[in-house]
């Protein structure tokens, strides 16, 4: 599926070569814990790599943040809080903001290559992300005057509620979109007053310390923390510190649960954006052409490393046979490749970890009988034999309790179902523990609606896929979370409510 004619020895050294230049050019100059308006080596000085997928190359050593950095930086976010954030007037927290998001927009090129290097994806899809990063903390940015509080006056007493800031809150994000979920939870934190301590995924840090970088001269010093390092270490010195008073936490579903419990111990608010396993259907009055293009995005964007992915196919039996004859043809065509180059549809996973885990579930699925129409495992191709990368796959035949169906695999994988009963078709699409997405295809409006309806999920497209705008809130049904991002509902996720009653006698 490679376009290229040269060798594929040829073309492994060319990618490399390229990766290397990119490398050169794009990393940032500090891999360091960014604490406090600085950058400073990991207290243990201890540090990890981080790895390119596509060559298999070390990227860089960044430091490896634990309990210890952990409280140095909390220390440094509620120094900030005290000393500096608390007292800017909403207008210059507004300013902050937009001016984040400019600075994001006038680096878009190169923050997508270097989240396209750490991460795999292709170049042309982390340039919608780094877009979608700017518009969030342009969205947010908007929300910071729009908190007005209400007034009572009721008989002898006058009462005001009004909305305050948590204080410090503690973030951790996955590898799948890095700078992006950076955004969707700064941008609400810091519009919502509050200062930050923020651990990226161990396999991508590199765009949240450019992000730190960039953003250094704008966010006074301490408002915005970065600590790298493993979920292990730094992740629940985060998420169970005593002195964080909010955590917010995206992820899989099973770390979720842990969040959730070491919350718990300090009674402290918790939101999570955790897995999905989306159900799509296709109804038999849409084009062949129409379907085929939005299922084929709804798994492979992002190289189906997205928790809202499309990853149950349920199509009418009347377009069936068509409609996934036009998907086996539209895998055909993708390019599978270097994600640095723009023609790439399908890039690397994340790590050899992610492959691994993804041809387990893929092995599974041949045991319990499933058939093959598409992919099923590593590419036969020499030339991208470094990298991590799975063929698209489409497998029909399986049972819907198999894990393969069940289990988020969160690769380029699709499992298809042929229906005509539409009660039975909507049992199955909603018989998994998740409930973050769904999709529903089909002209006729009212039954588009009524499908929408009828999926127990928080997000439903009809007629699109993975089409997230600021404003409409984003967030899970069942397992796949609480809370909501997004949405001026994400606003009160990061502020508390203070009742004020004053007496009047
Ligand atoms: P993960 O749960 O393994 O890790 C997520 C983050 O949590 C990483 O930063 C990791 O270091 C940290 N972590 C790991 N163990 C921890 C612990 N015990 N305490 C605190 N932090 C810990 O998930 P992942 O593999 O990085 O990401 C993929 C998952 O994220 C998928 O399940 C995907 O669906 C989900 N996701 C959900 C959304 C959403 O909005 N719902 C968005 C993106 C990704």
């Amino acid at each position: 599926m490679s376009s290229e004619s040269e060798s594929p020895t040829d073309q492994l050294s060319d990618v490399r070569e390229r990766h290397q230049q990119a490398a050169q050019e794009l990393l940032p100059e500090h891999t360091d814990l960014y604490i406090g308006g600085e950058f400073v080596a990991a207290d243990s000085g201890e540090t990890f790599d981080t790895v390119d997928p596509t060559t298999g190359d070390v990227l860089a050593s960044v430091a490896r943040g634990d309990a210890a950095d952990v409280d140095a930086a909390v220390d440094a976010a509620w120094t900030a809080f005290d000393e500096t954030w608390s007292n800017y007037s909403a207008g210059r927290r507004q300013r902050v903001l937009t001016d984040i998001a400019d600075t994001i927009e006038d680096h878009v090129d190169e923050l997508a290559r270097l989240e396209s290097l750490d991460n795999g994806k292709p170049v042309s899809e982390a340039k919608i992300d780094v877009r979608g990063a700017a518009e969030q903390f342009r969205y947010f940015a908007g929300l910071v005057r729009e908190n007005p509080g209400e007034t009572m006056n009721a008989g002898s007493r006058y009462g005001q509620v009004i909305k305050e800031p948590y204080g410090v809150v503690g973030q951790v994000i996955p590898w799948n979109f890095p700078l992006l979920m950076a955004s969707w939870k700064l941008a609400p934190a810091l519009a919502g007053g509050n200062c930050s301590v923020l651990k990226p995924a161990e396999e991508t840090p590199l765009s949240a310390l450019r992000f730190a970088e960039l953003v250094d001269d704008i966010v006074p010093d301490g408002v915005v923390n970065i600590v790298p390092g493993y979920g292990e270490e730094a992740g629940t010195a985060v998420t169970g510190h005593p002195d964080v008073r909010k955590v917010a936490f995206t992820g899989s579903t099973a770390v979720g649960k842990q969040v959730m419990k070491s919350a718990a111990d300090t009674v402290t608010d918790v939101t999570l954006e955790l897995g999905g396993k989306s159900p799509i259907v296709v109804f038999p009055d849409v084009s062949v052409g129409k379907a085929v293009a939005l299922v084929k995005s709804a798994i492979f964007y992002n190289t189906g490393e997205c928790c809202e992915a499309g990853s149950r196919l349920f199509v009418h039996e009347d377009v069936a046979d068509d409609v996934l004859d036009g998907l086996v043809a539209a895998i055909d065509d993708m390019t599978i490749g270097d994600p640095l180059r723009e023609e790439t549809d399908l890039g690397p996973k994340v790590s050899a970890e992610q492959v691994d885990r993804t041809l387990d579930y893929l092995e599974k699925a041949r045991d319990d009988g499933g058939q093959f129409l598409a992919g099923g495992d590593r590419p036969d191709d020499e030339a991208l034999s470094a990298g991590c990368y799975v063929e698209p796959t489409l497998i029909e035949g399986l049972d819907h309790d198999s894990d393969a169906v069940q289990e988020e695999i969160f690769g380029p994988v699709l499992s298809v179902f042929r229906w005509d009963d539409y009660d039975e078709m909507i049992r199955l699409a909603n018989d998994v523990e998740y409930g973050l997405a769904g999709g529903v295809i089909t002209d006729d409006i009212t039954q588009a609606n009524t499908t929408a309806r009828d999926i127990e999920a928080g997000y439903i497209w009809i007629n699109s896929y993975h089409d997230l705008v600021p404003g409409l809130p984003f967030g899970g049904y069942k397992q796949s979370g609480i809370g909501r991002e997004l949405g001026s509902e994400t606003l009160d996720h990061y502020q508390q409510t203070k009742t004020i009653n004053l007496s009047l006698r």
